[in-house]
């Protein structure tokens, strides 16, 4: 069954060759586009132009080509092959590097953009299945201090050794910006889905709020959801395990790292999902609470002052008090 009014908030990576869907409308008006970008699909609907929809994948694009560590000349291809010395970035890679180093220290470095070389050796995302050497990961934890990391007004200095990595925080601060480009252009109505990071602009067209489905990460994707939760002009995030990740000898392997070991991470946790105001903070924050489990996840939402759902193996679930959530079953 398709649930129409209402979006999925998995986590979201598929390999892609096509660049973006055509436009497709709905019963409801509502003009459907989906764009591979940031190593995943990312959808847009709303009520509005189709020109305003091309000119917002072009903006993607931009975003691409800023943040892509993998796209030559980028900002984090420069950081990464800069070999230890400063390199002047663009000020919205500083606003998210920022971020980053803030949530980094809050969350006693379970957030951590220096798991770069970690990162690299697991291939999760070139489809390999195989698990790194050990001694290799070791080394590459060994070099993930994101304490090393210098900002400046608007350039960054990252130690020769180390890689940084933006992939747990970027596609927030990019649904932000597509976000306020269409509400720029006057759109009253617009809900986007970039890879598990969902920001709505305004209410639906009837007035009612959006109601964003969180997967069921073993259910089919996109129709069997275990919870809703409401949302307008505010973003829902989910970090979960059953996205992106691989299975090798029966065992899962999944693209949330723990820091201090470089393996992913093994706790009890399938997913966490967290609503704010800003899709980037609960990029970051879903991320680093995943790591941190439930009872100090909490403490850091907290401080955040951003509310969160954390769902366990064992089907229990927690969640702060201020969440407008609704169960299903
Ligand atoms: P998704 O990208 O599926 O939305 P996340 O936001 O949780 O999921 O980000 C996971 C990505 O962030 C990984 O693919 C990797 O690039 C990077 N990453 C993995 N572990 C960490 C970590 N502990 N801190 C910061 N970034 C991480
Ligand atoms: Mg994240």
């Amino acid at each position: 069954m398709s649930c129409p009014g209402i979006v999925h908030c998995g986590a979201g990576y598929v390999s892609l060759t096509w660049k973006r869907s055509k436009f497709s409308v709905s019963e409801d008006g509502s003009i459907n586009v989906k764009g591979a970008y940031f190593d995943t699909i990312n959808t847009i609907r709303a009520w509005c132009s189709t020109s305003t929809l091309d000119e917002a994948l072009a903006e993607c694009q931009k975003y691409s080509e800023l943040l892509s560590k993998t796209v030559p000349g980028s900002d984090v291809w420069r950081v990464n092959h800069a070999r230890g010395e400063t390199v002047t970035v663009n000020e919205k890679t500083m606003a998210i590097l920022r971020l980053a180093q803030e949530v980094s220290e809050a969350s006693g470095g379970a957030f951590n953009i220096a798991v770069g070389p970690a990162v690299e050796l697991w291939h999760f995302t070139d489809g390999m299945a195989v698990l790194p050497d050990a001694k290799a990961l070791a080394d590459a934890v060994a070099r993930a201090d994101f304490t090393k990391i210098r900002l400046e007004e608007n350039a960054i200095r990252v130690p020769p050794e180390t890689l940084i990595d933006l992939g747990g925080i970027a596609k927030g601060y990019i649904a932000d910006r597509i976000a306020d480009f269409l509400r720029e252009r006057g759109v009253k109505s617009a809900m986007l889905n970039f890879g598990g990071n969902v920001v709505t602009v305004g209410n639906k067209p009837d007035g009612s709020s959006w109601k964003v489905g969180l997967q069921n990460p073993l259910g089919r994707r996109g129709e069997d959801f275990w919870a809703f939760v409401e949302s307008r002009d505010s973003t829902v995030v989910t970090s979960g395990i059953y996205e992106r990740g691989f299975e090798l000898n029966g065992q899962w392997y999944h693209h949330i790292l723990d820091p201090r070991t470089g393996w992913p991470v093994q706790n009890n946790l399938l997913a966490v999902t967290a609503c704010a105001k800003s899709s980037m903070l609960a990029d970051a924050l879903t991320t680093a609470m995943f790591v941190l489990g439930p009872a100090e996840g909490s403490q850091l939402a907290e401080k955040f002052d951003v509310d969160v759902v954390f769902l366990e193996k064992n089907n229990r679930v927690t969640y702060t008090e201020g969440l407008n959530i609704t169960f299903v079953g």
